[in-house]
């Protein structure tokens, strides 16, 4: 059976990766997203376990110690994880699996993982970035600062990544991270097994 590819969409936070993710998450039925586990309080109108998992510090630094992270880091002061099982399971029954994660999460998958691939969202303009945080109003301004101020660090690593996408129309941002995803699914190396297939059966085919 074809196992699933390993997918990775960083950019800084409010450029739109979960805007982007949530459309094409509804239509990309072999498409699951990494739930992380993270200590930050819970945003209005999220939910438990849609994008996050919330818990305590104590916890996280349990589930540390117990090694059920593929990656961890602290983004803003608060812990962020992506918990291996479900990753593994998911790409062990042929889904490929997107981690919506920062680039020093990024950075560790793509040492552990050097197979998997690689997107940076870029907005249009810092000024349209710094708008659509304001915008969405769900942090104070101080959290604002403090993550206009990572998003300069983060746009400096965006030359690591496999990819890089700018989320400027909403519709053309979803295409292209579909094109992406579909492009590498017919890479031939995710299709050796099909060739062999074909190529068996053109060898006994009564032509
Ligand atoms: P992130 O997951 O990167 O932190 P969000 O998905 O929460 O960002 O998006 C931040 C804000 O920007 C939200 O209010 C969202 O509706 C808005 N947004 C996302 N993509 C676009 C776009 N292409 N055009 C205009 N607004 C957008
Ligand atoms: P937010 O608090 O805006 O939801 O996320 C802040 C940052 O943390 C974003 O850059 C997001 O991609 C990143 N993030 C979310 N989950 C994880 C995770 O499990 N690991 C890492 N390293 N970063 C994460």
């Amino acid at each position: 059976m074809r196992k699933g590819n390993l997918f990775i969409i960083s950019g800084p936070s409010g450029i739109g990766k979960d805007t982007v993710l949530q459309i094409l998450l509804k239509e990309e039925k072999n498409l699951k997203l990494s739930i992380s586990s993270i200590t930050r309080p819970m945003r209005t109108g999220e939910v438990e376990g849609e994008k996050y998992h919330f818990i305590s510090r104590e916890t996280f630094e349990q589930m540390l110690q117990g090694d059920a992270f593929l990656e961890h880091n602290v983004y803003c002061g608060n812990y962020y994880g992506t918990p291996k099982q479900p990753v593994f399971d998911w790409l062990e029954a042929g889904f490929d699996v997107i981690l919506e994660i920062d680039v020093n999460g990024a950075m560790k998958i793509m040492e552990s993982y050097p197979e998997c691939v690689s997107v940076f969202m870029l907005p249009p303009s810092l000024q349209v970035l710094k708008h659509r945080l304001l915008k969405r109003g769900t942090e104070d301004e101080q959290t604002i600062k403090a993550r206009l101020t990572q998003a300069g660090k983060e746009i400096q690593m965006a030359s690591r990544y496999d990819y890089v996408m700018v989320n400027d129309v909403l519709e053309d941002a979803v295409a292209d991270l579909r094109a992406i995803i579909r492009a590498n699914t017919l890479l031939k190396k995710n299709n050796l097994d099909l060739i062999d297939e074909v190529k068996k059966d053109a060898e006994s085919f009564d032509w």
